[in-house]
């Protein structure tokens, strides 16, 4: 038995939507949550952790206006 790729990529769920679909706007309108790539990323320069995300930051100008998470 095979899966296509855009079964897998929706969580086993039935693939409905066109390629050109932004598959992050599909997933908010479901209630899914898209997996970042890390648990929770931080700022090399400050040390702040953000929570789950694709990338860190290499310095506060990049998570300018973003809230660190408080743990
Ligand atoms: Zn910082």
């Amino acid at each position: 038995m095979t899966h296509p790729t855009g079964s897998t990529l929706l969580q086993g769920r039935p693939y409905r939507n066109s390629a050109s679909t932004d598959v992050r706007e599909t997933w908010k309108r479901f209630g899914w949550q898209p997996r970042p790539r890390f648990a929770c990323v931080t700022c090399s320069q400050c040390g702040w952790a953000f929570g789950p995300g694709d990338s860190g930051f290499s310095s506060c100008r990049e998570h300018a206006g973003l809230r660190p998470v408080e743990d």
